[in-house]
């Protein structure tokens, strides 16, 4: 099923430490090199316990990787193969999911979201000159490297993503349903945009503190109607008029005229930020954000 080391037991090159997470199907270790004693997250996979259908994402997860080196997706070091367990070392990344920044931010500077989704938009577009579309872009798959401002972000979670040649749509439904594309839920076809829509999420989100388009049980996804954007309320007078082009520029509805990830690269807010966003742009206080009334 997948290659196999001639060392057959981790523990022949690896000492197991603390575990820094679960996945569904998944406990994550810190281990380190016995021999360079170089750190690691080691992901151990109980193999009896995953379905048919997990096995296929992880083939395909595992692959997808092996093909990728770029700084900022996680880097895939090496995979152990046992009767029934499968080990997968790769790089350690110590500063925690952008999900749980989000929740202790609530709301990010524009200089501070404006550096996570600029390596975002770039290491997107290195993925789609790959061929390769994520799929399921969100916070929760975006790690960073330190809980500093200038964390490096490093992209996860390929179990959904896919090759896609350059004119081919795909249908297959997939992703979550906060970060989706449009076309995606009307199974019209879709291709490498519905990667650059996610992004927009997740910048309005990071410079809002809320979602651009919520979703519940109740939400009707009357497309046309549902994913109308406007930056009526008084979170947005802060926001420079660049940003929220770029993010009318992502959450464009209108696939073809959606900017692709290539093309964001081009785009002042990311191509020339220090000349649109006020350096002192403004940071709320945790009492404004209660104000601004988050939950609803
Ligand atoms: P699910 O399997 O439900 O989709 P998941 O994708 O978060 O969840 P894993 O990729 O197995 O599952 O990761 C579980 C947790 O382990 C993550 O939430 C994260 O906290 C931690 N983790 C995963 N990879 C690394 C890494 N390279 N460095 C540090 N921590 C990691």
């Amino acid at each position: 099923l997948y290659s196999t080391t001639k060392q057959n037991t981790l523990y022949n090159s690896y000492e197991l430490h603390e575990q820094l997470g679960q996945g569904k199907f998944s406990t994550v270790y810190r281990g380190i090199n016995k021999q360079t004693l170089a750190e690691f997250a080691i992901k151990v996979i109980d193999k009896r316990s995953v379905s048919i259908y997990e096995k296929e994402l992880l083939r395909s997860e595992i692959s997808i990787l092996r093909l990728l080196r770029h700084p900022n997706v996680i880097y895939l070091k090496e995979i152990i193969n046992t009767k029934e367990t499968l080990y997968i070392s790769m790089e350690l990344v110590k500063g925690g999911e952008l999900y749980d920044l989000i929740l202790t931010e609530k709301i990010f500077s524009e200089i501070h979201a404006n550096k996570i989704i600029t390596q975002l938009i770039k290491t997107v577009a290195y993925l789609h000159k790959c061929g390769i579309i994520h799929r399921d872009i969100k916070p929760e798959n975006i790690l960073l490297t330190d809980k500093s401002k200038d964390a490096q972000i490093k992209l996860t979670d390929f179990g959904l993503s896919t090759l896609c040649a350059p004119n081919e749509l795909l249908t297959d439904p997939c992703g979550t349903l906060a970060y989706v594309a449009p076309e995606v839920i009307t199974l019209q076809g879709y291709n490498h945009k519905i990667d650059t829509w996610s992004i927009g999420v997740i910048l309005y989100l990071l410079l809002s503190g809320k979602l651009p388009f919520p979703i519940n049980k109740n939400t009707e996804l009357d497309v046309n109607k549902y994913y109308v954007l406007n930056f009526k309320e008084p979170i947005w007078k802060r926001v420079s008029t660049s940003a929220k082009n770029f993010i009318s520029r992502l959450l464009e509805v209108d696939v073809q005229k959606r900017i692709s990830a290539s093309e964001a690269l081009e785009h002042i807010w990311i191509k020339n930020p220090t000349a649109v966003i006020n350096e002192n742009s403004y940071i709320y206080k945790n009492e404004e954000i209660n104000i601004l009334n988050l939950q609803d």
